[in-house]
């Protein structure tokens, strides 16, 4: 998962881009970057590994100047990690375009090798990003303009959702000309407009969500609809088209579940409220299911669950109470590479309060178990602490099927609910019961917020994949997620 942004202002945008991406650092700690374009057509970059406060000092902050740019935060998914994946990524033909991308191509291997075959394109990287921009820039050149505009730039976009498939939010900065942004005919990743009131023209910025727009000064616009594209050039003009043959609005539902921030809307649904719905219809499973449970408390593994957390204790009647204290300066452990690490750094994350579970029948709330590594952890800390009980309930369904659409996921073979039952993973975590959120009522509370959306992206749930996919590439992806196979290739590259 990625976090981008764009602004297009009348002065320097880079501290904005810098504050921005610090609001957007929850979707990517792995690296960050950003490009910004000055009055003279000038690029200025700084892109590299880590948190976006290590890579940006005030010596490149200094240095960034331009009233245009775009930035990103990076999460690895598909590809590795490393430098030469921190974005933005530039071509310099034509014009010079620097790429921000969210999301993931599931036919890169292919489209690779056309453009290296009949494009006389080369790849740096395996990176499905350089292919992206490699395609647009291809398609943007072949139309050979010198000054290109709008119209031609969305006929660029057009030919490139139809060549790409797969997951795409993007954001490109187009040198000495302005900053475009599309997003895939699915809609799959999010992409928000916001607009301000410059001196003497209007100020746009387009984000990964719209929770930043407010402390920036701006007002949420719209959202940018699948397969449109969205040109503001440098004047600080807006053009729009549809850009895609048959557009659908399908919406990532994880978003909703656990990445975004609780303050954003996606596709006009708060997630916050999504979260507060999705605690009521686990209390009213629960209520179903178990209608004699002997909960004396429900306590939220933080920091994703709460708002689920707190409404499934209102619910159910039954107090709320904090029982993990979070060390906000840990990374997250999912990132860890090595299962033995993860368990260890759960630990290390999450601090217990002892006295909130001494003698009580607990219920643990989490928005969605992976490999189990979390929840196995947590249940065997809240028994050492001396609950007598120790339910759990997943504010998502049960994950069964890795993800291709740019979230980080475990190979399908080493998520815990890939072959087992709902009992066979309540015990292999060491609950007492367990309740997974169904997916009907998961689409439910989001759809609450949105009733136009009449599907969401659920295949991390279901294995039905909404769009086509490279040849073997479910095959060859499961391969090089596997933690094995990820140690390979990190003791090759060192
Ligand atoms: P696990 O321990 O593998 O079962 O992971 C479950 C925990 O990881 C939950 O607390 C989630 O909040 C969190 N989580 C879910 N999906 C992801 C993801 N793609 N990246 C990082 N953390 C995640």
């Amino acid at each position: 998962m990625c976090g981008i942004v764009g602004i297009s202002a009348e002065t320097n945008v880079a501290a904005e881009i810098y504050d921005s991406l610090l609001m957007l650092q929850h979707r990517g700690q792995d690296a960050a970057g950003m490009v910004v374009c000055d009055s003279q057509d000038k690029l200025n970059s700084r892109k590299s590994m880590g948190y976006v406060r290590d890579v940006f000092q005030q010596r490149h902050m200094n240095k960034l100047i331009g009233s245009y740019g775009v930035g990103h935060v990076r999460y690895p998914t598909a590809g590795g990690t490393g430098k030469e994946f921190a974005q933005p990524m530039y071509v310099n033909s034509p014009y010079g375009i620097s790429m921000v991308h969210n999301g993931n191509l599931t036919n890169s291997k292919e489209l690779g090798v056309q453009l290296f075959h009949a494009e006389m394109r080369h790849l740096n990287t395996d990176s499905d990003s350089e292919v992206l921009l490699n395609i647009f820039a291809h398609e943007l050149g072949k139309q050979r303009e010198i000054y290109p505009s709008a119209e031609h730039i969305f006929k660029a976009v057009s030919k490139t959702h139809r060549r790409c498939d797969g997951a795409y939010a993007v954001l490109a900065l187009i040198t000495g000309h302005g900053i475009l942004a599309f997003r895939d005919n699915n809609g799959i990743r999010p992409l928000s407009i916001g607009i301000r009131k410059g001196e003497t023209r209007d100020e746009y910025i387009i984000a990964s969500e719209d929770a930043l727009f407010e402390s920036q000064g701006f007002k949420k616009l719209r959202d940018v609809e699948p397969g449109e594209a969205v040109y503001i050039d440098k004047k600080g003009n807006l053009f729009s088209q549809q850009c895609a043959d048959e557009p659908q609005k399908r919406p990532c539902i994880f978003e909703y579940v656990y990445f975004s921030r609780p303050d954003s809307n996606i596709d006009e649904i708060s997630v916050y409220k999504a979260r507060m719905r999705m605690g009521s219809k686990l209390a009213e499973l629960i209520k179903k299911k178990n209608p004699d449970h002997d909960i004396d408390v429900v306590i939220p593994i933080p920091d994703s669950s709460t708002t689920a957390a707190l409404q499934l204790a209102v619910d159910l009647n039954v107090p709320y109470r904090e029982g993990f204290v979070k060390n906000r300066y840990i990374g997250r452990t999912f990132i860890m590479p090595y299962q033995e690490e993860r368990r260890k750094s759960v630990r290390r994350k999450l601090n217990i309060l002892d006295l909130e579970f001494e003698g009580k029948n607990v219920l643990l709330v989490d928005d969605s178990i992976v490999r189990g590594t979390t929840s196995k952890k947590i249940i065997e800390m809240a028994k050492e602490a001396g609950a007598k009980k120790v339910y759990f309930a997943s504010a998502a369904p049960a994950i069964k099927y890795q993800n291709l659409y740019g979230i980080d996921m475990p190979a399908t073979s080493e998520l815990i609910a890939s072959n087992r039952t709902e009992e066979e993973v309540s015990k292999e975590i060491g609950a007492d019961w367990l309740v997974y959120q169904t997916l009907e009522d998961l689409i439910d509370t989001c759809q609450f917020g949105n009733p136009n959306i009449k599907e969401f992206e659920t295949s991390i749930f279901t294995g039905k994949y909404i769009t086509p996919l490279g040849e073997n590439y479910l095959e060859d992806l499961e391969v090089s997620r596997q933690d094995e196979v990820k140690a390979q290739r990190e003791k090759a590259k060192a």
